[in-house]
């Protein structure tokens, strides 16, 4: 049977390559191991090949290819995710890398739109539109110099931008689809590739129908976005405040006042990680990025001064760090927002610090990977959910009580966790908890941490039960959070979404799915839909 199957995966890799040409289909061990890891887990099984289209033609080729195979196809962008939405799941996987389709196709500053390839990086965006002092609304996570605009708009994703313009989606118009069968589908417009997309809102939304399915619907092959205009102001800003209860009452004021434009606070645990990782190397890069982006040469260099001054310090004792960039259309503006944001902090008890950390993001914000592992070596891996502005302070909470019964558990096996919260938009709340522990670090971890880091990390074995208590620990914290409703961005195969819809949601999800994918071969089980 086994060599029968062999012939078989053989003769389809033949066919692949004939159709696509030199280059685009690989069987190699090492890539196909790969792109079968996740930051979080290794799959069960090795995908069988991988093919890496230029463009949607070639995807559409290679989909048209595979049909007949029946084998299932798994999509992966820059593969940052931790959810196991591309991990193949059975060894009959042809896995879709779209790390080749990595163009940024047309800026058009006319319309105020800009089209890309699915697999293009957000920092390559970012870099594009720049010097035209232009920019998409949300710009990307922090994961950007990897995780690509397909990835995000799959999965959703937040960070620079979401706390005033909402999650990776509110920022995309059109998408063009690739079906199950090869089938071309354009979301928006009028399904002539040539004609931009401007509105996605002409009826129902269908480019809003694509986005979040990571991957189960389809393969996202070219993606256009909003733009807007560069801010002509921005500030970052830092705050230490005493607990928890004090963050989350003034993150929630912030928030409600739309105020920043990105937001992110973090406990004395995270704080303390995040120094770990400031080597003197890193720091004299990132002083170096601050003085490069000051408004002058003069004011970058005081920026540096100052920040070098304060040293990693900055955060202290505290129990939690608030840290949020202002920006807008004048300093006037900016000044107005900074003022009020200070208030607010200050009602709430706490007292501005040191504005290093946004400062130095701001100065280069998509930054090489190299905490996909902790300082030392470590695994490390986040857990986390949306709720209500309505909700937060009782959810935080509960999933802080989480960590204190664990607590003794957590030291005897070297296992640390920290909170970090955020906002997206004026709605919804964002806890993110991150683990690290000991453990054998794997070839996707090898792939994106710099050569020079990598070479001097400490290379940890894995400590019994570490592991397992991690991941019951990230259970227990999507368990706690379900009880105030939570939603989850990256739902991929780890958070729950079919048991959360109503029955007439659930037949028009099948029905959907059925339309676009009857044999069940795009990322199966993923969304919980079934193989
Ligand atoms: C160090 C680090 C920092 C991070 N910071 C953030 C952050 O600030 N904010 C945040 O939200 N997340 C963050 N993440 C998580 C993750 O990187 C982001 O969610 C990112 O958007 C994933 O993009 P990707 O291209 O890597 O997607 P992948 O991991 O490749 O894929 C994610 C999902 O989308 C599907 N998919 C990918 N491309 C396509 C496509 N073209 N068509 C159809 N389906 C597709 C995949 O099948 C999978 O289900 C971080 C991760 C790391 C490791």
């Amino acid at each position: 049977l086994n060599q029968a199957i062999t012939a078989r995966e053989g003769a389809l890799t033949k066919a692949l390559t004939s159709a696509l040409g030199d280059g685009r289909v690989s069987e190699e061990e090492a890539l196909r191991v790969l792109v079968s890891q996740d930051i979080w887990s290794a799959a069960p099984v090795v995908a069988a090949r991988v093919i890496a289209p230029r463009n949607t033609e070639e995807l559409a080729t290679a989909l048209k290819t595979l049909v007949a195979s029946g084998g299932a196809i798994a999509v992966r962008g820059g593969g940052m995710s931790y959810s196991g939405g591309y991990l193949p799941q059975d060894q009959a996987t042809t896995t879709l890398d779209l790390r080749k389709m990595d163009r940024v196709l047309k800026i058009d500053a006319e319309a105020m739109t800009v089209s890309v390839q699915a697999g293009c990086t957000w920092k390559a965006l970012h870099e594009a539109l720049k010097p035209l002092d232009l920019r998409t609304p949300f710009w990307g996570p922090l994961s950007g110099a990897v995780a690509t605009v397909g990835g995000a708009a799959s999965q959703e994703s937040v960070l620079f931008g979401a706390a005033r313009h909402g999650c990776a989606s509110r920022s995309v118009l059109a998408l063009t689809v690739v079906l199950a069968d090869g089938t071309i589908l354009q979301t928006a417009g009028t399904g002539d590739r040539a004609a931009a997309p401007f509105f996605s809102q002409y009826g129902p939304d269908l480019t809003a129908l694509f986005c979040g399915d990571c991957g189960a619907f389809g393969v996202k092959a070219e993606v256009v976005l909003r733009l807007i205009a560069a801010p002509k102001a921005a500030e970052q800003v830092s705050f230490a405040l005493k607990d928890r209860a004090a963050c989350v009452d003034a993150v929630l004021a912030i928030a409600r006042a739309g105020l920043a434009a990105d937001l992110f606070a973090f406990d004395a645990a995270l704080a303390r990680a995040q120094g770990r990782r400031v080597s003197a190397r890193t720091a004299v890069r990132d002083l170096a990025d601050v003085a490069a982006s000051g408004a002058s040469w003069r004011q970058g260099v005081a920026d540096a001064a100052r920040i070098a001054i304060a040293g990693r310090s900055v955060i202290g004792a505290d129990a939690y760090s608030l840290h949020l960039t202002c920006e807008g259309r004048s300093k006037a503006a900016v000044e107005a927002d900074l003022a009020e944001t200070r208030a607010i902090v200050s009602g709430a008890g706490g007292r501005e610090i040191e504005n290093s950390l946004p400062r130095v993001l701001a100065a280069r914000p998509f930054r090489p990977l190299n905490s996909v592992l902790g300082a030392g070596g470590e695994r490390w891996a986040p857990v986390h959910g949306l709720v209500s502005l309505a909700n937060a302070q009782a959810a935080c909470a509960a999933v802080e009580a989480l960590f204190v019964n664990r607590a003794a558990a957590f030291a005897a096996a070297g296992v640390e966790v920290g909170l970090m919260l955020s906002v997206v938009s004026t709605h919804a709340f964002l806890i993110e908890a991150a683990f690290t522990w000991p453990g054998r670090r794997m070839a996707i971890h090898e792939a994106v941490i710099e050569p020079e880091v990598l070479a001097r990390m400490p290379a940890p074995r894995d400590h019994p039960g570490a592991s397992a208590l991690v991941a019951e620990a990230r259970d227990a914290v999507v368990e706690t959070l379900a009880r105030f409703d939570a939603a989850h961005l990256q739902i991929g195969r780890s958070y729950p979404y079919r048991s959360t819809r109503d029955s007439p949601s659930l037949a028009l999800l099948d029905a959907i799915k059925s339309a676009l994918d009857p044999n069940r071969r795009m990322s199966p089980g993923v969304l919980g839909f079934a193989a």
